[in-house]
C-alpha cells in the first residue's frame, strides 16, 4: 500500500492479500494453536512465517497490517480489550520506582489500573490537569518515566496540547503514550504530534458494531521491540473471529465516522439551543474549552460528546433517560446504535476540580436518522420538565 494513498483507500485495501487467498477479497479466519514445521531443524530454529497460534496468524496479521497502514506505526499488537492494551503498554515502559504522569481526564478503568496495580508494583502515578500543555515540564521529577495522555477525555472532552506535552516530555527523556480511541488515526495523527505509543479500544470505532472486545497498541520504531516483548511475555492473544470482526469494521470506519461527526454536531447544536441544557461539551463547537487546539490538531470530530443539564432532581433525570426509545442506556460506544449514560466525575478528580451544577450525560451518536434522535431527546426533555 503506497503511503501516498488517502486514508480511506488504505482502510479499504491494506491488510491481507487476495492473491494468497485464492482470490477471495477477505482473509481467511484461521482457527489455530499448533503450527507444524517441515523438519526438526526448522522447528528448533523457530524458522517459519507463523510459529504458534498465540503469536499471530494471517487473520490477526491482516488487521495489524491495515492498522499500521493507517497510522504509520512501526509495529501493531492486538490485545483482548482496550483496557489490556492500556495496561500492557504501561507495563512495557515502567519499572518499580518509576513515576507516571496521567491526565486527570483519563478513562476510569485506566485510572484504577494505575492506582491499584501499578502502585502495588512500586510505580506511582501523578495526575495532571489535562489542559496543562508545556507546563507539564514542572511536574517531571528524577523518577518520572512516562506521560499518559487521552485527548479529548472520553467523558469530559478536554482537548490536550499533545505536541507541547510531547516536546516537554521528550526533552527530559520520557516516553509519551496516548489513548486515541475517540479520534482514531483518521481524525488525529498521534505519531505526527509526538506520541511514541498509541492505544485504542478497538471495541469502539474500529469494530464499530458493538459486537467485539478488542485492544490495539501501535508503537514507533523506538518502542516497537520493548512493547512487542512485553506483549509476548504477558501471553496476550486475540481470537481469529474477533480479529476478523475488527478488520471488517475497520473497512467502513471512515464513512461511519463522517456520518457520526455530522450527526453528532447536529444533535450537539440542537442541545445548545435548549433551555434545559447548561452547556454542551463537544470539542468541535466554538466555545468548548480546547476548541482552538482541536481545530489546530484534529481533522474531524467523532460522534461522542456530553452535555450538562441545568440542575434537576433525580426523578427528572431518570424520567429523561428511562423513557428514551432510541438511545440505549449502556457503556461502551462507537457502534451503530445511539447510547446515553449519566456521569459524575466530581469525586474522581484529584488534580482538577470538575465544576458541574447539574447532571452530565454522555451521548454516543449512532447511525440512525438524525431527526429521530433529536425527537427522542426532545420527548425526554419534555418528560424531564414535567
Ligand atoms: C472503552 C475504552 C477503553 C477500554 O476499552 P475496552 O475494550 O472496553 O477494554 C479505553 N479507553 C477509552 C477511552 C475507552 O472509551
Amino acid at each position: 500500500m503506497k503511503k501516498a494513498m488517502g486514508p480511506e483507500t488504505r482502510l479499504v485495501h491494506a491488510g491481507g492479500d487476495p492473491k494468497e487467498q485464492f482470490g477471495f477479497v477477505n482473509p481467511p479466519v484461521y482457527h489455530g494453536s499448533t503450527v507444524l514445521y517441515p523438519n526438526t531443524e526448522d522447528l528448533l530454529a523457530h524458522r517459519a512465517r507463523y510459529t504458534y497460534g498465540r503469536r499471530g496468524s494471517p487473520t490477526t496479521d491482516a488487521l495489524c497490517e491495515a492498522i499500521g497502514a493507517l497510522d504509520g506505526s512501526a509495529g501493531v499488537l492486538l490485545c483482548p480489550s482496550g483496557l489490556s492494551a492500556v495496561s500492557t503498554a504501561l507495563a512495557a515502559v515502567l519499572s518499580a520506582g518509576d513515576d507516571l504522569l496521567v491526565t486527570d481526564s483519563v478513562y476510569g478503568p485506566t485510572r484504577t489500573f494505575c492506582d491499584i496495580e501499578l502502585k502495588r508494583l512500586g510505580i506511582s502515578t501523578t495526575y495532571y490537569d489535562p489542559t496543562i500543555g508545556a507546563a507539564i515540564g514542572a511536574l517531571i521529577g528524577p523518577n518520572t518515566r512516562a506521560v499518559f495522555t487521552e485527548s479529548p477525555g472520553s467523558l469530559t472532552f478536554e482537548v490536550q496540547d499533545i505536541p507541547a506535552i510531547a516536546a516537554a516530555a521528550h526533552a527530559r527523556g520520557l516516553v509519551v503514550l496516548m489513548d486515541n480511541t475517540w479520534a482514531t488515526p483518521l481524525l488525529f495523527d498521534a505519531f505526527a504530534h509526538g506520541v511514541d505509543i498509541v492505544v485504542q479500544a478497538g471495541t469502539k470505532y474500529v469494530s464499530g458494531h458493538s459486537d467485539v472486545m478488542l485492544g490495539i497498541i501501535s508503537c514507533n520504531e523506538r518502542w516497537r521491540a520493548r512493547v512487542t516483548d512485553c506483549w509476548n511475555h504477558f501471553g496476550l492473544s486475540v481470537g481469529p473471529d474477533d480479529a476478523y470482526l475488527g478488520l471488517r469494521g475497520l473497512r467502513t470506519m471512515a464513512i461511519r465516522l463522517k456520518h457520526q461527526e455530522a450527526a453528532g454536531l447536529e444533535v450537539a447544536r440542537w442541545l445548545e439551543g435548549r433551555p434545559e441544557v447548561a452547556r454542551v461539551l463537544h470539542p468541535a463547537l466554538p466555545g468548548c474549552p480546547g476548541h482552538a487546539l482541536f481545530k489546530r490538531d484534529f481533522t474531524g470530530a467523532a460522534g461522542l460528546f456530553a452535555f450538562e443539564l441545568k440542575p434537576v432532581d433525580r426523578r427528572g433525570l431518570h424520567a429523561f433517560l428511562d423513557g428514551l426509545e432510541l438511545f440505549g442506556l449502556g457503556f461502551s460506544w462507537g457502534g451503530m446504535e445511539s447510547l446515553a449514560i449519566p456521569f459524575d466525575v466530581r469525586a474522581v478528580r484529584t488534580a482538577t476540580r470538575w465544576a458541574a451544577e447539574g447532571p452530565c450525560i454522555r451521548l454516543n451518536i449512532g447511525l440512525e436518522t438524525v431527526g429521530d434522535l433529536i425527537a427522542d431527546l426532545e420527548a425526554g426533555l419534555e418528560r424531564l420538565r414535567r
